[in-house]
């Protein structure tokens, strides 16, 4: 089957569902929770820089607010759809959930290929945005972030927006802001190092050191960039990371045996994660097809670009030497591998809890506003570890006890925590 007839919001149905069924759920809360509480489809005119205007088609769907305000990015995607940005506030309703933050699942979406526009097509199309859901969101209401090609200028755009239409100051109403304009530090590295400290703790208690390990990973953006930093400075050696190359329209492999320099690759790379092909080369990687990340001999797989990379036919070419697949991504495995990595005795390391980090430093973020007093470096990055670790001993320690797939695990906790809260609310 093709990645692209995967539906990422059948998954997600799917997933719930079957932990669900074992959890013997009650009718109203699955009716409740296997579907968006909220969905806003709305059109964005955008005056182009050739005087023409250009009509965008922008989502905000907001899954449940049971725990708190929804939560979750807004991405700017050509291939983006009303299912994958439904999946994806689902995934944020049980991310929040599993790291047990006081904050629900949304999320966000325009079809739209920001690589396409300019500077000032990209602010009035975050601007646009704004002027048509301000009404739904709110500190206290939907709180969007980043997410894929979305960066803390569109944030700071989308705030203005907001605080231009709404009047005064409502620095929570969006994160992943410039650090100085309402920002957190440690925003921009939290995802991909909450991502390694998952990994982290499960070696540790595999009693693998983690400097013996080697690792691919899928996509070099926000995530990617900083597990792979994080996991090197542990000690774990990066032989390969794929890329989009959208000059081309296709994703190369970029490898060396000897490990990647992630410093070296972060120079080379645009902002939207696209490695320089030329200048790659000319450091001594050696260029392989896109999907040859997944091909490599391996202890660890980190696929941290986008959902179904995994499928069955890809999956076939796993290396037997794999032991691990950490998702970083969201979604990045379809469910029908789910019972080929069992089979195969592969751990997997589930997204929405390896990549929960994003959002546990926003909550941050959000917080250190309210305060209007942010924290130094350490001090949001020791408070995102300690949720991290925490969170995964919860699911671990589950998954030991009850001899759990860790993403029934994850899932069994998240949904546990929501249908309580929709519970003590009395809406089921
Ligand atoms: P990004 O836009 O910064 O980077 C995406 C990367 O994927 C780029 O390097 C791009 O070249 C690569 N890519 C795209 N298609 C590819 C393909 N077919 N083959 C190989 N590489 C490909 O995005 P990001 O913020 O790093 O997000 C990556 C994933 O992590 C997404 O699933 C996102 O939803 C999820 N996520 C992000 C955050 C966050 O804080 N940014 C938080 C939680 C989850």
């Amino acid at each position: 089957m093709e990645q692209n007839s995967y539906n990422p919001y059948e998954t997600a149905q799917l997933q719930f569902d079957n932990v669900a069924d074992k959890l013997d759920l009650d009718q109203a809360s699955r009716q409740l929770l296997r579907q968006p509480s909220r969905e806003y489809h709305f059109t964005i005119p955008v005056k182009m820089d050739d005087g023409s205007t250009k009509v965008f088609n922008g989502y905000r769907i907001q899954h449940n607010d049971a725990r708190g305000p929804a939560k979750g990015g807004i991405r700017f995607h050509p291939q983006e759809s009303v299912d994958t940005i439904k999946a994806l506030s689902m995934w944020m309703t049980w991310k929040c959930a599993v790291v047990d933050i006081p904050l629900g699942g949304g999320k966000g979406g325009v079809i739209c290929d920001p690589r396409n526009l300019s500077l000032s097509e990209q602010e009035r199309l975050c601007r646009g945005y704004v002027r048509q859901i301000h009404n739904q969101l709110g500190p206290n209401i939907d709180v969007p972030a980043p997410d894929v090609m979305t960066n803390s200028q569109h944030m700071l755009w989308m705030l203005d927006e907001y605080e231009t239409i709404v009047g005064g100051s409502y620095p929570g109403v969006i994160t992943g802001k410039p650090v100085g304009m309402g920002g957190s530090l440690g925003r921009k590295e939290a995802t991909g190092y909450g991502v390694i400290y998952v990994l982290r703790e499960f070696l540790r208690e595999k009693g693998i050191p983690i400097s013996s390990t080697t690792a691919s990973i899928q996509g070099f953006g926000n995530v990617a960039e900083y597990a792979a930093r994080m996991y090197t400075r542990l000690g774990g050696r990066v032989i390969a990371v794929s890329c989009w190359n959208s000059s081309e329209g296709k994703a190369y492999t970029f490898k060396k045996e000897t490990g990647c320099d992630i410093e070296e690759l972060a120079r080379i790379k645009d902002s939207f994660g696209s490695i320089d092909k030329e200048k790659a080369l000319d450091l001594g990687y050696s260029l392989l097809p896109g999907d040859d990340w997944i091909k490599q001999e391996v202890d660890i797989l980190i696929p941290a670009a986008l959902e179904n990379q995994i499928t069955p036919a890809v999956f076939q070419n796993i290396s037997s030497k794999v032991k691990i697949i950490c998702e970083a991504a969201n979604g990045p495995t379809t469910p029908d591998c789910d019972p080929l990595i069992q089979e195969r005795g592969i751990s997997l390391l589930p997204d929405f809890l390896c990549n929960a980090g994003g959002v546990t430093c926003s909550y941050f973020e959000q917080v250190q506003c309210n305060m209007n007093y942010f924290w130094d470096i350490e001090e949001v990055l020791n408070k995102l570890e300690h949720t991290m670790v925490k969170a995964f001993h919860g699911v671990f320690s589950l998954a030991t006890e009850k001899e759990l797939y860790m993403r029934d695990a994850a899932y069994t906790i998240a949904i546990k925590r929501v249908a309580e809260a929709v519970r003590l609310r009395g809406w089921a």
